[in-house]
């Protein structure tokens, strides 16, 4: 058994090799990359993941799975052999349902209709991007035939990115939680006065506020040894081992909030990262469990840390130190206020912590309404506008603004958008229970002692990478399934308080 093993871990460690060879490629096409390089870069990204995808698809995988699975089924469930065994069989059915023509046919696709959507965007010409968003969406449903399903469509796509997790599941808790946040939203849009965040709009020097970011990345715990930050357009994080992961940035010379948020955001992410236990490296155990239960990590820190009023009244002080003369005539309780203003807008990036969600819920109702014909593609633009004024009370003036804001659709990537609001559920799920080991939690925080917190992490979500789907880590750290309920007692307590409601 232990030659089999050696034999995976080698051919596996060569597979993500060459997948950590392109996220290099693709960091530095998002940071330093001349415009014109990308002609060059698309064709190298597609030939290491074309030539990572069939390594990994290769027969001879097949037959050490195989070889392996009985062996595996003797050990300890929780143990790296055995969770490689499982974890790399999961992945290696899925991969092997999809039709190499098919993966192909998707690449193609979507690379032409980025550029339409790029286009159609800048035009605000919905009807220009139809054709080539009918085009995606139809490999996209192949895809999910392919891949198969028990219920709903929509869980063979959802599965790509919430491992197990079921379309009734997401519309149980998303339902929940519109029937919270629809009246929350209300009664704060008649008190929207109520905070001010004019502290945060002026004139904030770049340098000043990278030196906010790394500062606070410190502070956090981010190892700088193993990670560094960059700036980005649209700030991500990447990594091509725990020992070296890369968070961006972004900075907005006019709004403090953008560039401290996005760091402290993907900041969350990177220590996840970090945190991957060195055994995993080379494995598809390496990394997080999901992209919801990552952003539940980059959500915590950005958040319940970054937007308390406890991490303000440690982390003030230090802020006028970078901006002499700059917030002088402010309060930590100022700033606690203005970094909470809520503001019905229209983009979902620049969405507060009570809207964020309803953003999430209208597009994941847009996504299974069209696969399952409920909406006609050329109607999208409607269908999004009327639950934009149901929502959120407000409607776009263009589709810019409204249906064609986000890229995912154009990338193929639907199923993609509900793990931003399972991840901001968790996190203030496992917030609660975390503050229920570490009682001096609060205390610790406006101290600026985040290496408790930090510490737990490690010990119960970090360490773990892959081994466990979401469901199972959330229930053997939390011992119990995911919920809405903590997210919205967090929302219904901080923004009463705040708005006087
Ligand atoms: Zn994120």
């Amino acid at each position: 058994m232990q030659d089999k093993l050696k034999e995976l871990r080698t051919r596996l460690g060569e597979v993500t090799d060459l997948y950590q060879a392109s996220a290099v490629l693709n960091w530095d096409q998002e940071t330093y990359m001349p415009p014109g390089g990308i002609r060059a870069r698309s064709e190298q990204l597609s030939t290491l993941r074309g030539l990572a995808h069939q390594k990994f698809i290769a027969d001879e995988i097949g037959q050490l799975l195989a070889d392996l699975a009985g062996p595996a089924s003797e050990l300890d469930p929780d143990s790296d052999d055995a969770s490689l065994v499982r974890v790399t069989q999961r992945e290696y059915d899925k991969a092997r349902k999809i039709p190499v023509e098919l993966q192909a046919e998707l690449a193609r696709a979507t690379s032409v209709a980025h550029n339409a959507w790029v286009k159609a965007r800048a035009e605000s010409d919905f009807a220009m991007f139809v054709p080539y968003l009918q085009k995606v969406l139809d490999l996209v449903i192949q895809k999910a035939e392919a891949l198969g399903y028990e219920e709903r469509i929509y869980d063979a796509l959802l599965d790509e990115y919430e491992p197990e997790m079921k379309t009734t599941q997401v519309e149980a808790v998303f339902a929940e939680l519109k029937a919270e946040i629809v009246p929350l939203l209300q009664a704060i849009c008649e008190r929207l006065d109520a905070v001010d965040d004019a502290c945060l709009h002026g004139s904030f020097d770049e340098q000043k506020q990278w030196a906010v970011t790394m500062d606070v990345l410190k502070l956090m715990g981010f190892d700088f040894q193993n990670g560094r930050q960059d700036k980005a357009a649209h700030p991500f994080t990447t990594s091509f081992s725990c020992d070296d992961v890369r968070v961006t940035t972004r900075f907005d010379p006019t709004y403090f909030a953008s560039a401290l948020y996005s760091s402290m955001h993907e900041g969350g992410h990177g220590l996840y990262d970090q945190g991957t236990a060195p055994e995993l490296e080379r494995t598809l155990l390496a990394g997080g469990a999901s992209l919801g239960v990552h952003e539940s990590q980059s959500r915590m820190w950005e958040n319940l840390v970054g937007r308390s009023r406890n991490f303000w009244r440690f982390y003030f002080p230090r802020l006028k130190t970078f901006f002499p003369g700059q917030f002088d005539h402010l309060d930590a309780e100022a700033l606690y206020r203005a970094v909470n203003k809520v503001t019905p807008s229209l983009i979902r990036v620049e969405a507060d912590e009570v809207t964020y969600n309803l953003h999430i819920m209208l597009r994941f109702e847009m996504e299974t309404e069209i696969l399952e014909g409920k909406i006609k593609i050329t109607d999208a633009p409607e269908a999004w506008n009327a639950k934009m004024e149901a929502y959120l009370g407000i409607t776009p003036p263009d589709d810019a603004r409204g249906v064609l804001q986000d890229t995912h659709w154009s990338s193929g990537l639907v199923g993609y958008f509900p793990t931003y609001s399972l991840g901001t559920m968790l996190a203030s799920q496992l917030f609660d229970h975390i503050r229920a080991d570490l009682p001096d939690l609060d205390a610790q925080i406006e101290a600026g002692q985040f290496a408790p917190l930090l510490g737990w992490l490690r010990q119960n979500i970090h360490c773990h990478g892959a081994k466990f789907t979401p469901n199972e880590l959330v229930r053997r750290v939390i011992g119990e399934p995911m919920q809405a309920a903590p997210f919205v007692t967090y929302l219904k307590t901080k923004y009463g308080e705040l708005y006087g409601i």
